[in-house]
């Protein structure tokens, strides 16, 4: 499958069942004259997200930004190099910019995947609990949602078919490696929860709309909603 059109302007471009089972999954948001860039992968399949993008009808050199959700490896290893093609800005939490402007397999989890990661500078960095930048045509509410990674963010976006909130590791798994934060993450899923999303994209398990969205967030809150610790 070479990409998904998830609803409207929002596509998937790389991932399971699109790039590979190694990346997160990406997702490309069309913002009018600008596109923006939710995650990169690993890094490894970047040619074919760029493909993806253009298959769907858009030019890669349209990606005016890259909104980085975390600093695991299978979300911004593919940052640097779509950087190097076209400059896009890099956005991400405060939290969170260690991970991604330096060299930290604790933060990035690189060695586990056998990569190696290339730093990359943050443009925007985030400091608020929620946010608004305006790309293009499109507000992104950037709602931070710390516990699987101190500067987790869940980015939002209002569209013709709903509200669209990109949740991506809202599911874990938790670690303190990389500064995991039960408690946290419990409030932050109860956040996401009082947001009334219509469409949930998820960073590894796809899309998830209607009821089903909230059904696959508080079945995680059952799951981990009780442990006090990681
Ligand atoms: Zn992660
Ligand atoms: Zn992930």
């Amino acid at each position: 499958m070479r990409y998904k059109n998830v609803c409207d302007r929002v596509y998937a471009v790389g991932g399971p069942g699109i790039t590979g089972g190694d990346d997160c999954c990406v997702y490309l948001v069309d913002c009018g004259a600008d596109l923006a860039l939710i995650d990169a992968g690993l890094g490894r399949s970047v040619d074919n997200i760029l493909r993806n993008v253009q298959s769907a009808g858009y030019e890669p050199h349209w990606i005016k930004y890259i909104i980085a959700t975390h600093c695991h490896i299978d979300h911004i290893g593919g940052i640097a190099p779509i950087v190097n093609l076209y400059g896009p800005k890099v956005i991400a939490h405060e939290l969170d910019r260690k991970g991604i402007e330096e060299v930290h397999d604790d933060l990035t989890a690189a060695d586990l995947y056998g990569v190696k990661y290339t730093p990359t500078k943050v443009d925007i960095s985030l400091r608020g609990e929620h946010e608004m930048i305006r790309i293009g045509d499109v507000d992104f509410h950037m709602i931070h949602t710390p516990g699987h990674t101190p500067g987790s963010i869940s980015p939002f976006i209002d569209t013709d078919d709903g509200r669209v909130l990109f949740g991506q590791d809202i599911h874990g798994p938790f670690s303190p490696r990389w500064g995991s934060d039960l408690a946290k993450w419990k409030e932050s899923m109860e956040k996401i929860l009082s947001l009334n999303i219509d469409v949930l994209c998820e960073g590894h398990a796809g899309v998830y709309k209607g009821e089903n969205a909230r059904r696959y967030i508080e079945s995680y809150l059952k799951r981990y909603g009780q442990s006090r610790s990681v």
